[in-house]
């Protein structure tokens, strides 16, 4: 059996390496490495895979995050409510543009932002809210997009987990994540579902106003060459990491589905486990990606499987392991830690297992079994 790893970008690379050398070195010989017709070719394929209007790339996931925001023209002290539960990029360029993050709760059995902590949260002073598509499942953003409307907020979708997730809203319609919002933002770090190899990220949205204002955003504020009308940005997807990415986009599908495959074998073992929750699907397997295959462990010690399972050469994760309300950096006094009675539980409780588009049968076999051997 080959080694378990987290990701196996490598045997991915297997089987693509023709496609994308030829790719790559397509940029070479034009020796186009910023924009140029890489990026631009990518950028209308993904435009077109997901039925968004503009897609704009950037250097990276948390960059996307950051120039979303600033093209919404959000001034110092409008508060941005978001998940206690998601990676801390999310979070930072809120404080990072002097904007106030307002943390709020999840939900126990998707870990996506609570809509009913976000009716609470809201004050004359909220602009926005970023839901995050957390572990690769689109968050409830029937119930999100209802409230943002009611109260005149802008959305704006943390899409770095979710990029091909489907969400089908209560009417029957289907989008893409990363298309709901006003504007989203993703990630291409070589771990996440689409992964380039090396930093990249991108925003979306189907608003041409702020598309435009973005696409100076991203280039110094420059509308017109050396004329910068707003304070900007440099911020810049290069063009081999558009090559890889261009490839990749191709098989994004092929690649969720097996990911969802791995997750449905995976459950097959623990579904019934005393000690265990298996991921909850919301509604359809559609809008659940699998970034991440996260358990609960209940009433059992999370940290002591963690060591067993590496122990047994089975590498795993624990996202996240604080919350965020409790992260020095974004600690704030006037913050009750008892408001995040869920987040502080999946703390102490969640644990992630290899997930890759590449795991075998017998890997997985060789993991759940192994893992179910801790309880015994
Ligand atoms: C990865 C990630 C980001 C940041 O992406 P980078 O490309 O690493 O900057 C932001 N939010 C979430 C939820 C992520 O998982």
């Amino acid at each position: 059996m080959k080694k378990i790893q987290m990701v196996d970008l490598k045997s991915q690379y297997d089987f693509i390496e023709k496609e994308v050398t030829e790719n790559m070195s397509q940029v070479f010989e034009t020796s186009a490495f910023i924009n140029g017709p890489m990026v631009q070719a990518f950028q209308a394929d993904m435009e077109a895979y997901l039925n968004v209007k503009h897609v704009i790339p950037c250097a990276n996931g948390t960059d996307a995050l950051q120039i979303a925001l600033m093209g919404l023209k959000l001034v110092p002290g409008d508060e941005v409510i978001t998940s206690d539960f998601t990676f801390a990029a999310t979070v930072e360029v809120i404080s990072l543009l002097k904007l106030k993050p307002v943390l709020v709760d999840v939900d126990p059995q998707t870990f996506n932002i609570d809509p009913l902590a976000i009716e609470k949260a809201i004050t004359p002073k909220t602009k926005a809210i970023i839901p995050v598509h957390l572990f690769g499942q689109s968050a409830a953003m029937d119930s999100i997009l209802e409230i943002a409307n009611k109260h005149n907020l802008y959305v704006v979708e943390d899409n770095a987990q979710g990029i091909g997730a489907t969400h089908t809203f209560s009417d029957g319609k289907k989008a893409k994540t990363g298309t709901l919002g006003h504007v989203s933002a993703t990630s291409f770090f070589p771990s996440k579902n689409l992964g380039a190899y090396g930093d990249g990220g991108a925003i979306f949205t189907n608003d041409d106003a702020l598309a435009h204002f973005i696409r100076g955003i991203v280039n110094h504020g420059m509308y017109q060459r050396y004329y910068h009308d707003v304070v900007g940005v440099n911020s810049r997807l290069d063009a081999l990491q558009a090559a890889v990415l261009k490839v990749k986009l191709q098989y994004l599908d092929f690649y969720n589905e097996r990911r969802k495959e791995a997750a449905n074998r995976y459950d097959q073992y623990f579904k019934n486990h005393a000690n265990l929750i298996i991921p909850h699907r919301a509604a359809d397997c559609d809008s659940h990606v699998f970034h991440q295959y996260t358990l609960r462990v209940l009433n059992s010690d999370r940290d002591a499987l963690v060591v067993h399972l590496n122990k047994n050469n089975i590498p795993c994760g624990v996202y996240y392991p604080v919350p965020l309300h409790a992260q020095k950096a974004y600690a704030d006094d006037q913050v009750d830690s008892r408001n995040f009675p869920i987040t502080n539980q999946l703390v102490k409780e969640v644990i992630s297992l290899p997930m890759h588009s590449e795991l075998t049968h017998d890997q997985i076999d060789y993991i759940a079994t192994t893992l179910l051997q801790f309880f015994n």
